[in-house]
């Protein structure tokens, strides 16, 4: 089954201590679709710039990627500029450029209306809201956020946790949202907002799954060096809602399975600079890295 994905289209200049990296691909909707593409057929809606460059077009299409949802209007991509600290777990935003993201109306072409499996990764939430009304009865809707809607749009937002089934946010913006600073205490909080899945991802540390199952605790894999963590949230949840499209069975069944596939996946994502160790290797690198996993935490 198919993969809906809207989210942002990005060009992002990203300094580390070690490198500054211009015009990189970037956006949540980017990262999301090319994790999701190495399980399941993958529609992007978006909107890019005339200044966005044909290469990028291209790795979308290596990738599979479908971009009838694609929109390429006069003006500027969205351009994101952002700066890691040594320990690269803290990241500042250096600027954004919304450009042709000021105007974005997101429109579905008629025949994505009814994909089964729908990823709302990081955008306003209006934007997110505006694509869930164009969809037709979807099985599974998640959606994804930052702390800037946290601040700014939180009603949008709030009314879309009652739309979504599963929510995944970082540990940061759990606090925000709830005023509760314990993961495990902010759970049955967030789950009070209405999604029935909640995902807090805890960057390094992994993360942590609550649904009427109970928890389950996803590592994330170990990495001796971090070249660049920016998209791997995106790659995390873009992995996950591939994982669990490709699969027959329930949700429930594979959901555990499914963070295990989108931890492994975000691990690539952070190994380069933007996405570009992520879009060079194959599921079978996949594959392996799910089997050392296996074996790293089975006891
Ligand atoms: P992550 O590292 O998972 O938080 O995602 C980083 C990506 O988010 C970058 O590729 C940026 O282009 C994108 N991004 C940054 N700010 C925004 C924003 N305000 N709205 C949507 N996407 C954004």
């Amino acid at each position: 089954m198919s993969v809906l994905i809207v989210g942002s289209t990005a060009l992002d200049s990203i300094k580390t201590p070690r490198a500054e990296h211009p015009r990189l691909l970037g956006g949540s909707a980017s990262y999301a679709a090319i994790a999701a593409s190495f399980f399941a057929p993958v529609r992007m809606i978006g909107v890019v710039g005339e200044d966005f460059p044909k290469k990028y077009l291209q790795l979308y299409r290596k990738h599979g990627i479908h971009l009838d949802g694609l929109q390429i209007k006069p003006g500027k991509t969205f351009h994101w500029s952002g700066e890691y600290e040594a320990n690269m777990n803290r990241r500042r935003t250096l600027k954004t450029e919304l450009g042709v993201f000021e105007t974005f109306a997101p429109a579905l072409p008629a025949a994505y209306r009814a994909t089964p499996f729908v990823l709302l990764a990081n955008i306003a939430p209006a934007l997110q809201h505006h694509v869930l009304d164009q969809t037709r009865r979807p099985k599974f809707v998640a959606a994804d956020t930052m702390d800037l809607w946290l601040n700014i749009a939180l009603p949008d937002l709030r009314r879309l946790l009652r739309r979504v089934d599963l929510f995944v946010l970082n540990d940061s913006e759990s606090a925000q949202l709830t005023r509760e600073d314990n993961v495990i205490a902010a759970l049955p909080r967030l789950h009070r907002l209405g999604p029935r899945y909640v995902i807090i991802k805890l960057g390094s540390h992994g993360s942590i799954l609550s649904g009427p199952r109970g928890l389950f605790l996803c590592p994330a894999y170990p990495l001796p060096r971090v070249a660049d963590p920016t998209g791997a949230g995106d790659a995390f949840v873009g992995g996950l809602m591939g994982y669990l499209a490709a699969g027959g069975g329930g949700i429930e069944a594979r959901l555990r399975r499914a963070l295990i596939y989108g931890s492994v996946t975000a691990s690539f994502c952070c190994e380069g600079p933007g996405p570009s160790r992520l879009t060079r290797i194959t599921r079978a690198d996949l594959e392996r890295r799910v089997k050392a996993l296996t074996q790293l935490t089975r006891f």
